[in-house]
């Protein structure tokens, strides 16, 4: 791993910006990813432009996986629903900035998978997620 990305990820991992809880929120979810043990909540508040006003994430995990989490949702905030329900896997990649092996890519892309699955309510379209 590059040093200076690696850095990157161990800044937003200790000094994450968006770590914490909305309560109230207008979605919310978590999931986990068991191969590392990481889990992860993401709270959403949504305007009725479908606009999100307001974003957090708790839980806990590897370095990985919280720092993707920080990056994440500071990208989201002001984004539509719609724009969130784009994202890509490609997304988080080059939010990190680096290559992960397939155990980190799980660990890296678990924020999405709980957000996906939070602005889909029911979280049905996960299954459709690239994952691997
Ligand atoms: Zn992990």
């Amino acid at each position: 791993m590059d040093d200076l990305y690696r850095e990157i990820i161990i800044e937003h991992y200790k000094n994450p910006g968006f770590r914490g809880e909305l309560n109230p929120n207008d979605y919310s979810f978590e999931d986990e990813n068991p191969v590392c043990g990481d889990h992860i909540r993401v709270d959403l508040r949504v305007n009725s432009d479908g606009q999100i006003v307001d974003a957090r994430f708790s839980g806990e995990g590897c370095a990985i996986s919280q720092a993707s989490a920080d990056l994440l949702i500071e990208s989201v905030i002001g984004k539509n629903i719609e724009e969130v329900k784009s994202l890509s896997k490609q997304d988080v990649l080059d939010l990190l900035g680096i290559d992960l092996g397939v155990v980190r890519l799980k660990c890296a892309l678990l924020p999405l998978k709980v957000l996906k699955a939070g602005v889909y309510g029911m979280g049905k379209e996960i299954e459709e997620l690239d994952l691997e």
